[in-house]
């Protein structure tokens, strides 16, 4: 929808604008979600995945929905964080992310990993995370996990149980 798309440019405008917090220590998610930075990337993701678009019965062709997503990145020098964005995926998933984790280093670390579910349980969906999301923060990300969906912000803590 176009709502959706002048949504995705006002946070795309606010997260160039806005810097994060500073934090001595490793962020949790609940200190990320509240970032005022991290905030505005997540709403971008989410507009920019279509969320409001027709729906689509899941199986079906046709969806304009598509899952966003990225990591998040800490600088231990600075305290500040940044946004690594990466392509589109589908609207059941996002392949995309795969190989993309940014290399650790001195100064920085990734605190998070975060993607969208923009898809409705109308349309057959569910908004918690799948078991891939789950195993993807486990082994993959080695991070925790953030996802917007239509029910709120889920979160996947790592290191898991
Ligand atoms: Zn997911």
């Amino acid at each position: 929808m176009l709502l959706d798309k002048f949504r995705a440019l006002y946070h795309h405008i606010w997260s160039v604008l806005l810097r994060s917090r500073k934090y001595a220590a490793s962020p949790m998610p609940a200190e990320l979600l509240t970032d005022p930075l991290i905030d505005a990337a997540l709403r971008r993701a989410w507009y920019e995945s279509c969320p409001h678009g027709p729906a689509v019965p899941w199986g079906e062709p046709g969806s304009r929905k598509q899952e966003q997503g990225g990591w998040i990145v800490w600088n231990k020098q600075t305290g500040t964080l940044r946004v690594v964005r990466v392509s589109p995926g589908k609207r059941d998933g996002l392949a995309t992310i795969r190989g993309t984790r940014p290399q650790g280093s001195d100064n920085e670390e990734v605190v998070a990993w975060f993607h969208t579910h923009p898809n409705t349980i109308s349309e057959g969906y569910s908004p918690e995370p799948g078991p891939s999301d789950i195993a993807f923060t486990w082994q993959t990300a080695r991070a925790p996990g953030l996802i917007e969906t239509h029910k709120g912000r889920r979160t996947i803590p790592y290191p898991g149980p």
